[in-house]
């Protein structure tokens, strides 16, 4: 291929609601084959690619504590259901011929790899996907803040946001039609003007580590691998 990646190494975080397609819970394996080739078309061109997949398609700590259970069993389910997912999108890469290993905070002997730092890094070297799972082992914090933590840990050059939407909007683009995209905005204006990107705790890691973040779509085939080779894809989160 004659297109060039702009970065080596990269941090792509999933929501779990991204795998749902159309229905409202689970995985839709037409939805994960679609971006298997996408993530496979970035390994193609030599991009080495780190993943971070959500679990709010199948449960969501918050939402189970506010139905009654005790919040830390609900983060503990929650995180199972991000190795759910990471299993699922090792199956789609895999059967698309793209070596892939998942790893969890959370040690599952005979399931997964448990989370090592330095092997991870050494399977990005060799060009293997490496999909992060089981957030980042602890309740009480989010999968963007484990994408985050992971990208800085593994050295990545950006992390990258998908979303449903364009980028980050100056309102919500699917309510407010005025609504527009911000190209750029630096992480203390989105602490200060409260945007949802991502949670406090993710920002301000990515802040105090000089990490940026692109939120982009990932619903529009091709814009994962456009903003890859340098398209003017999404919102760009930096200094
Ligand atoms: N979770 C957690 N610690 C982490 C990451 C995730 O306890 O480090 C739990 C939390 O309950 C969360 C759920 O796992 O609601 C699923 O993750 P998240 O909500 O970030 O998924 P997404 O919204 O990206 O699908």
């Amino acid at each position: 291929s004659d297109r060039q990646s702009r970065y080596k190494r990269i941090l792509l975080k999933l929501s779990g609601e991204a795998l749902m397609g159309d229905d409202s819970f689970g995985i839709d394996p037409k939805v994960l084959n679609r971006m298997a080739l996408e993530i496979g078309q970035l390994v193609g061109i030599g991009v080495q690619v780190g993943m971070v997949i959500g679990g709010g398609n199948l449960f969501r700590g918050a939402a189970l504590s506010a139905a009654g259970m005790d919040r830390v069993t609900g983060d503990h389910m929650g995180m199972l259901a991000t190795v759910m997912n990471a299993l699922a999108m090792r199956d789609a890469l895999e059967r698309n011929n793209i070596n892939t290993r998942v790893m969890s905070a959370i040690p599952m002997s005979g399931v997964v790899d448990h989370y090592d730092r330095r092997n991870a890094m050494r399977y990005l070297n060799q060009g293997d996907v490496v999909i992060f799972s089981a957030g980042t082992g602890n309740p009480f914090f989010t999968t963007d803040s484990a994408a985050c933590l992971r990208g800085i840990e593994v050295e990545v050059d950006v992390v990258l946001k998908a979303t449903k939407v364009d980028g980050v909007y100056t309102a919500d683009p699917m309510k407010d039609p005025s609504a527009r995209r911000y190209l750029h905005l630096s992480y203390d204006e989105c602490l200060e003007k409260q945007l949802g990107v991502m949670d406090l705790t993710a920002i301000c890691l990515t802040r105090d580590h000089d990490m940026p973040v692109r939120v982009f779509n990932m619903n529009r085939p091709g814009a994962l691998v456009n903003l890859v080779v340098g398209g003017k894809e999404g919102t760009l989160i930096d200094n």
